[in-house]
C-alpha cells in the first residue's frame, strides 16, 4: 500500500505575495491529532516532492486545510504556490509532532506562540474543545512581520466566536494577541521581548509568567525557539515530549538550510 493518500485542491487563498493558504479533500482513513504535522507535496518528474506541513484543520473537520509559505526558489513551494482549485496534493499517510495537549501537565492558562507559519498547528488545537477543558484560559500569540501577514485573523476574532460547536468556548476562553515588528499596530514587538518585558501578560490581563500556572506550546523560526527555551529554562520550565509530559512543548516551523 501507498504511503501516501492523492487529495484534491478545493480552495486556495492568497494573503501576501508569500503567505498563502488552502483546503482539500481528506481521505477518511487520514487520521491525526490536534497540533500535529504530516508531509505533503506535489508528483515532480514521476516522484512525489515532500515537505512537513502542520495541519491548520481540526481532526473532527471534512476537509484539509495548510498555511504555506512560498520560497521564491523553494523546491516544494515554488510550484506549490501555483496550485488550483482540482489540482492533485499528495498527503502521506502518517501524522506525527510534539504540539500534543497531552504532552502537557496540567496548569491554569495555556501559551500557544507561533511566530509566521507556526500559527498553523495552533489554528487546529484553537478549535478542539479539549483544548479549552484542559485549561482556563487560551491565549494565541501570533508573531509577524507586517499586519498583512496575521493570516486568520477574522477567522479567529470573528467565526470561531460563532461556531455552533465550539463558539461559546472560544468566546469566554480564548484570548488572541497578534503582534507586528516592521509595522504600526496595536500590539508591536518581539515576542521573546514582551515575554521578558512582562507586557504580553498585562495586555492580555494574565498574571506574569508562573512555572505552575503557566504552560507554552512554541512554534516558529530557529530564533524564537532558541531566545524562548533559554527565557523558559531560565525560569524552571522543563520540556515535555511523548515519553513525559512538560511544561512546554516546542516544534520548528520550519528548518534553516
Ligand atoms: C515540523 C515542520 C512543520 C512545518 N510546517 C509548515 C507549515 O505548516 N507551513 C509552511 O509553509 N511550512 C512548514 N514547514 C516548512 C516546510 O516543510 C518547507 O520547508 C516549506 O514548505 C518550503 O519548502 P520548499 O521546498 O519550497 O523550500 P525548502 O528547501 O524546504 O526551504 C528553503 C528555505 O526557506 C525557508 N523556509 C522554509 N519554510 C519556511 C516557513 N514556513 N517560513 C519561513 N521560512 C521558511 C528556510 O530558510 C528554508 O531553509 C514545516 C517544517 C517542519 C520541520
Amino acid at each position: 500500500m501507498s504511503n501516501f493518500n492523492q487529495e484534491s485542491v478545493l480552495s486556495v487563498h492568497h494573503w501576501t505575495d508569500t503567505l498563502f493558504s488552502f483546503t482539500t479533500t481528506r481521505a477518511p482513513s487520514f487520521r491525526f491529532a490536534n497540533g500535529q504535522f504530516a508531509m505533503i507535496g506535489l508528483e515532480v518528474e514521476g516522484k512525489p516532492l515532500m515537505r512537513a506541513y502542520s495541519l491548520v484543520s481540526s481532526n473532527y473537520e471534512d476537509t484539509l486545510e495548510f498555511l504555506s509559505i512560498k520560497v521564491p526558489d523553494g523546491p516544494l513551494t515554488s510550484r506549490l504556490q501555483h496550485i488550483r482549485v482540482g489540482d492533485p496534493i499528495i498527503v502521506g499517510r502518517k501524522a506525527t509532532g510534539t504540539l500534543l495537549i497531552d504532552n502537557l501537565t496540567p496548569g491554569r492558562n495555556l501559551y500557544l506562540i507561533g511566530t509566521g507559519t507556526g500559527l498553523a498547528p495552533f489554528m487546529s488545537l484553537i478549535k478542539d474543545a479539549e483544548t479549552y477543558d484542559r485549561f482556563e484560559r487560551v491565549v494565541l500569540v501570533h508573531g509577524c512581520r507586517k499586519v498583512t501577514e496575521l493570516a486568520y485573523g477574522e477567522r479567529i476574532t470573528e467565526e470561531l466566536p460563532r461556531s455552533d460547536l465550539i463558539g461559546e468556548l472560544v468566546s469566554e476562553k480564548l484570548i488572541y494577541y497578534p503582534t507586528v515588528t516592521r509595522e504600526p499596530f496595536r500590539n508591536r514587538g518581539r515576542i521573546t521581548d514582551l515575554v521578558t518585558s512582562g507586557k504580553l501578560f498585562a495586555d492580555v490581563g494574565l498574571p506574569p509568567l508562573d512555572r505552575e500556572q503557566d504552560r507554552m506550546m512554541l512554534c516558529g523560526s530557529p530564533e524564537l525557539l532558541r531566545d524562548m527555551r533559554v527565557i523558559l529554562d531560565e525560569r524552571g520550565f522543563e520540556e515535555g515530549s511523548h515519553a513525559e509530559a512538560g511544561e512546554y512543548v516546542v516544534e520548528k516551523a520550519f528548518v534553516e538550510k
